[in-house]
């Protein structure tokens, strides 16, 4: 009698794995000398982020009069008022891990004290460094602002329809 599998299985033939591999050996190549790479060279080359880009909230101690309005606002409660040795009125602290980047303590700060960086890959061990009361925001921002002159090799991504993404500076020599 007939085996039933060996007639409904089609016998396949067996794939020459050497041409496979030359194959795509030579896609590889062709790939390497040809293409464009798709990928930049972060931190030393990072995008340069559209106007109005919402990053990490910045914080300029001297021009805050504490009013609360940013910890009553955010939606969060990634801003938090605290008490600072020497000083008779309250002052925010803030959560980045926490903020939403809403932007909306930037809005309703009636003398911006607050402000939107263009930082936004900002790197931390611990859940507790993402913490800053008063004083720490007002360092970390001072440090934010200099790595924000710092990081000048900008690129914008352009969408190419041969290579996928390419890279484009924004920096005018
Ligand atoms: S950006 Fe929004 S979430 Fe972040 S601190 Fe301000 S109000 Fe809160
Ligand atoms: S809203 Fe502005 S002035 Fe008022 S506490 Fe916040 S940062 Fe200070």
């Amino acid at each position: 009698m007939e085996n039933r599998s060996e007639k409904e299985i089609p016998s396949r033939k067996r794939p020459n794995l050497v041409k496979a591999h030359l194959d795509a050996i030579t896609i590889g190549l062709k790939t390497l000398l040809t293409r464009k790479p798709m990928t930049m060279m972060y931190p030393e080359v990072s995008e340069e982020w559209p106007e109005g880009y919402r990053g990490v909230i910045i914080y300029f101690y001297d021009k805050c009069i504490g009013c609360s309005l940013c910890s009553q606002i955010c939606p969060p409660r990634a801003i938090k008022m605290y008490k600072v040795p020497g000083d008779k009125r309250l002052r925010p602290g803030y959560d980045i891990g926490r903020c939403i980047f809403c932007g909306l303590c930037v809005e309703i700060c009636p003398v911006d004290a607050l402000a939107e960086s263009k930082v936004s890959d900002k790197v931390f061990d611990k859940l507790e460094q993402m913490v800053f009361d008063p004083i720490d925001w007002t360092f970390f921002t001072k440090d934010l602002q200099k790595e924000q002159e710092t990081r000048r090799n900008k690129v914008r991504v352009i969408i190419d329809e041969e290579v996928g993404l390419r890279y484009e500076s924004t920096v005018t020599k």
